[in-house]
């Protein structure tokens, strides 16, 4: 018997550059990882950054269903990261990047490895990654978590903002 393969959410973010060049590269991303199996696009947000003074992001979030270990996704997700020009040993912790995948969620499981902690550990604190993992996904209960709209209903005073329904 096979094992049913589990509805993973990536969230995308990025603030350098044009808002044109930072949605062209989440179009490469999805595009990328469309190869892999299925996916669907959340819309596109704009959001007020944390972390140290800097430009608004730009985030949405992939949903998607690939035969692949969490470890491997991962190892795709940092592959993409760098050909798109990611460079992490310049940049300032949560400060500017041209494009940040993270793993939010893969289905029920929970991983705690040191290279990879799914839930992603910042996922309950940011509406950011919430709103677009609400729009793919609007009943997913999230381990540790809860229900992931009564988990953005938490943050709702954050400065996010709709922008594009389709990118
Ligand atoms: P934050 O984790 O607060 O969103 P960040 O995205 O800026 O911060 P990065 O510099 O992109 O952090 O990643 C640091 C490390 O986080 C990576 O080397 C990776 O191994 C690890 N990591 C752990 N859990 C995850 C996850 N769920 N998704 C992506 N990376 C993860
Ligand atoms: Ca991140
Ligand atoms: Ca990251």
């Amino acid at each position: 018997m096979t094992t049913p393969i589990e509805p993973i959410i990536i969230g995308l973010g990025g603030n350098i550059g044009s808002e044109v060049a930072i949605t062209a590269r989440f179009q490469r991303v999805r595009d990328a990882l469309a190869e892999l199996g299925e996916l669907r696009a959340a819309p596109l947000y704009r959001s007020a950054p944390i972390g140290p003074a800097q430009d608004p992001y730009l985030n949405s979030a992939l949903w998607l269903r690939v035969d692949l270990e969490p470890v491997a996704l991962l190892a795709v997700m940092q592959e993409l990261e760098h050909l798109l020009g990611r460079d992490r040993d310049r940049e300032v912790r949560w400060g500017p990047r041209l494009i940040d995948l993270d793993l939010l969620v893969w289905g029920q499981r929970v991983i705690r490895t040191p290279e990879l902690v799914v839930p992603h550990p910042h996922l309950a604190e940011r509406r950011f990654a919430l709103a677009p993992l609400v729009d793919l996904v609007g009943e997913m209960v999230i381990p540790g978590i809860g229900p992931a709209r009564a988990a953005l209903a938490r943050v709702a005073d954050q400065p996010v903002e709709q922008i594009a329904q389709r990118w």
